[in-house]
């Protein structure tokens, strides 16, 4: 069996915060949710797809807040009837399914004006909760780090559109180092869009941030062999459960950093738990952990 030793890794357990949203999403959602009430926007509207932890978490929040919410749903009905809409309808989300084709539009400045008029008064939040705002949100966590964890020097997190990432690089110490673990195969422009968000933002300092893309290990959402087997071997060890899509990879890629020594073993590292757990259900596999059913509350 595969070890799974780590050096001298500890754990920001975000997964355990956030009640109905737990991990980074109710971060990058507060300050929609802000906002919505200041503009007195009767409801939020965003993208995602039918595993979406964004739209999950969209939807438990607006149930917690008490508003409205509408989920924009990539694929048909047969293809989106998932463990994770079926929360979502549960909290009262509102979901429209559209073609793939539609869905691509998601950025284009006339189908968002369409969406407003058609949902208005609402909020609009891009897929993914990838804006300023989402970014502004994720300046506590960095806040959590310097509280729980203030020797921190070497901190990692899994990224998908950046924006927590950008959150953290300009909310924890100058100094420290931080590294993205890419979920996507190949997201050429993420760094670029980081960067933006970063000088947009134009905080007072800025951390030494970079993105490794080698740990997607086959792409978004897939898993390989290796992947599989460190998950499985990582949950028996540390009893700390895993999702295959963003903490799997890591913690793997920690692993494989001190294993292909370009790491060393003894030099501490923060790894942040960004949650995402509900979306275990997607992988029949894993749905077999013995510790899933005990702590899972969905
Ligand atoms: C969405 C998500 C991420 C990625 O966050 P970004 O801000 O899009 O980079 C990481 N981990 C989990 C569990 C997520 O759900």
């Amino acid at each position: 069996m595969l070890g799974v030793s780590l050096g001298n890794v500890s754990l920001l357990r975000l997964d355990r915060s956030g009640g109905l949203a737990p991990g980074n999403k109710s971060f990058k959602l507060h300050t929609y949710f802000a906002q919505a009430k200041q503009l007195g926007a009767a409801r939020l509207v965003s993208f995602g797809g039918a595993w979406s932890n964004h739209l999950h978490a969209l939807a438990a929040l607006g149930h917690q807040h008490g508003i409205e919410t509408v989920g924009i749903v990539r694929g048909e009905a047969n293809e989106s009837e998932t463990a994770m809409l079926k929360d979502a309808v549960c909290w009262g989300m509102r979901l429209i399914r559209v073609s793939r084709n539609e869905y691509r539009r998601r950025h284009d400045p006339d189908y968002q004006q369409s969406l407003r008029d058609q949902f208005a008064p609402c909020l609009l939040i891009p897929e993914g909760g990838a804006s300023v705002a989402g970014m502004q949100g994720c300046r506590e966590i960095g806040e959590i780090v310097g509280r729980v964890a203030p020797q921190a020097r070497r901190i990692i997190v899994p990224v998908g559109t950046g924006t927590t990432l950008a959150g953290l690089a300009c909310s924890v110490d100058g100094d420290c180092e931080l590294l993205g673990i890419s979920a996507l195969k190949g997201a050429a422009d993420l760094e670029r869009r980081v960067g933006e968000l970063l000088r947009v933002a134009a905080p007072a300092s800025v951390a030494n941030w970079s993105v490794r893309h080698d740990f997607h290990c086959g792409g978004f959402a897939r898993v390989n062999a290796e992947l599989r087997d460190f998950i499985l071997a990582f949950e028996a060890v540390q009893r700390v459960e895993l999702e295959p899509v963003y903490t799997a990879k890591m913690l793997f890629a920690i692993h494989q950093l001190i294993a292909q020594g370009e790491w060393r073993p003894d030099t501490p590292v923060l790894a942040i738990h960004t949650g995402g757990l509900q979306g275990r259900r997607g992988y029949p596999w894993l749905a077999r952990s013995s510790i899933s059913a005990a702590v899972r509350s969905f």
